[in-house]
C-alpha cells in the first residue's frame, strides 16, 4: 500500500522554521495537490517526502515506513521536475531505460518496460529520436517515462508544466490526471497555479508560509474556505 502520512512535520534550516507542523494522510492510489504561492514550502515538504530533504520534526512515512529509515531503492519513489533535464546524447529510449541502466537491468527486460511506457504514453513512434527533435510536450512525456518505468508506488510532481505554454500545460494536465489513474499510483502533485490545482486535484493543501491553510477537495475549499487566505487564494468571493 502506498499511503503517505506527514505526523506533524516541521522543517528549519538553521535556526529558521519554514514548514511548521504540517498532518494529513493520502490515501493509496489519491492524487493530491499541494498548492500556495512561491516560498510557501511545497517544495521544500516534497523534498522532505521523497527524502531528499530531512525532516527537522514529525514524521513522514511512506506504506508505514518512516522515509528516513528506507534505502534508497526501497523508497519506490519517482519525481519529476520542472527542469526534467533529459540527456541531450541519447535517444528517448536511452532516455527513458538510464535508471534501469544503472540499477543494472537485463537488457531485454530495459527494453520491455520502455516499450510498455511508450506505449502508454504514446511515445512509440519517438523511440530513436534524440530529444532536440521533439515539441515541449513530447519532451515532459519522456520525463513522465523515465519516471514510470521504474514502477514506482508513488509518484511526485514538482511544477511539472511550468515551462509549458498554456495550451500545453491543459492537455498535459489531463494526461497527467489519466496516467496516474491507470496506473493506480498515489500522487503528490506541486504547484502554484490555483486552475491546476482546481482541475487536478482529489484533495488538495492549500499552502501559505509554511502552514497548511486548508485540507479538502477542490470543491470543499472553493464553497467553504476556512481562513481568509484560502478564500482569496481559491475560494469563491462570498
Ligand atoms: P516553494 O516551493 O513553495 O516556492 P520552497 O519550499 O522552495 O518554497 O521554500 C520555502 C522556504 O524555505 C523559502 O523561504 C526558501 O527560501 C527556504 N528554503 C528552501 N530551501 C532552502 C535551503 N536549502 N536553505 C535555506 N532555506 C531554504
Ligand atoms: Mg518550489
Amino acid at each position: 500500500m502506498a499511503t503517505v502520512d506527514l505526523k506533524a512535520v516541521k522543517k528549519r534550516f538553521g535556526s529558521t522554521e519554514v514548514i511548521h507542523g504540517v498532518s494529513t494522510s493520502i490515501a493509496d492510489g489519491e492524487f493530491i495537490v499541494i498548492v500556495g504561492p512561491s516560498g510557501c514550502g511545497k517544495s521544500t515538504l516534497l523534498r522532505m517526502v521523497a527524502g531528499l530533504e530531512s525532516v527537522s520534526e514529525g514524521e513522514v512515512s511512506i506504506g508505514g515506513k518512516r522515509v528516513n529509515e528506507l534505502e534508497p531503492m526501497d523508497r519506490d519513489i519517482a519525481m519529476v521536475f520542472q527542469n526534467y533535464a533529459l540527456y541531450p546524447h541519447m535517444s528517448v529510449r536511452q532516455n527513458m531505460g538510464y535508471g534501469l541502466k544503472i540499477a543494472k537491468l537485463p537488457k531485454a527486460e530495459i527494453d520491455r518496460k520502455v516499450d510498455d511506457a511508450a506505449k502508454l504514453l504514446q511515445l512509440e513512434p519517438y523511440l530513436d529520436r534524440r530529444p532536440r527533435d521533439l515539441s515541449g510536450g513530447q519532451r515532459q512525456r519522456v520525463a513522465m517515462g523515465r519516471a514510470i518505468v521504474r514502477q514506482p508506488k508513488v509518484f511526485l510532481f514538482d511544477e511539472p508544466l511550468s515551462n509549458l505554454d498554456a495550451k500545453l500545460r491543459v492537455q498535459m494536465r489531463l494526461e497527467i490526471r489519466d496516467l496516474q489513474n491507470r496506473l493506480g499510483i498515489t500522487a503528490l502533485y506541486v504547484t502554484h497555479d490555483q486552475v491546476e490545482a482546481m482541475t487536478m486535484a482529489d484533495r488538495m493543501i492549500v499552502m501559505n508560509a509554511g502552514r497548511a491553510e486548508q485540507i479538502g477537495t477542490p470543491l470543499e475549499v472553493y464553497e467553504r474556505p476556512q481562513t481568509l487566505f484560502a478564500a482569496q487564494f481559491i475560494g469563491s468571493p462570498s
